[in-house]
């Protein structure tokens, strides 16, 4: 059977100059890819007491909610401002250029829950970092964060210490 990293296309100079992009849709276009994945998150958690798993948009839904289930866990999205229906808090964070916001639905985290926050890839962290402090102001407690892919070389997981952040494939 092919590893894991055998089914990550990685696109030179996409979407800008300079840019190493890691595509999930060569992981997810593939039957073993996709199970090979979604298992490789989910033994990460073997040890962790979960109340809640928390999938930002748009492809930490894609591994958030098959984890989600086979835990039988409720599934909470993080999304970008303007697409959840009912009150939210909500938090601005800094990209390469620019900015953006995310939200989260009021009444998705009850205070004292524990909750794992699943995402693709973490390359700054500037988007779990953010996700993180909504999950807090909502009374939630981060206990792991998890991704399939790492950019080790963006110090992302610097900017996320005092979390437990664990990934599956690391890049420098
Ligand atoms: P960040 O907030 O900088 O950790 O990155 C947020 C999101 O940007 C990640 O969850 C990815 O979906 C996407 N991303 C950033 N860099 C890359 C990359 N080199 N390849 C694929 N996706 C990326």
């Amino acid at each position: 059977m092919k590893k894991l990293e055998e089914y990550v296309r990685s696109i030179p100079d996409f979407p800008e100059p300079g840019i190493i992009f890691r595509d999930v849709t060569s992981i997810l276009q593939d039957a073993d890819g996709l199970k090979l994945a979604v298992d490789s998150m989910q033994a990460l958690l073997e040890d962790t007491d979960a109340d809640v798993i928390v999938g930002t948009e748009s492809r930490g839904f894609i591994f958030g909610a098959p984890i989600a289930y086979n835990l039988h866990k409720p599934l909470v999205l993080v999304r970008k401002k303007g697409k959840l229906p009912c009150e939210t808090v909500e938090k601005s964070y800094d990209l390469e250029y620019g900015s953006a916001t995310i939200e989260m639905h009021k009444d998705s985290i009850k205070p004292g829950q524990k909750v794992v926050i699943v995402d693709d890839l973490i390359a700054t962290g500037g988007t779990i970092e953010a996700a993180a402090k909504l999950v807090e102001e909502l009374g939630g407690t981060v206990v792991k964060v998890i991704f399939l892919m790492e950019l080790e070389g963006l110090k992302g997981r610097e900017r996320l210490k005092g979390y437990d952040v664990e990934s599956v494939i690391k890049y420098q």
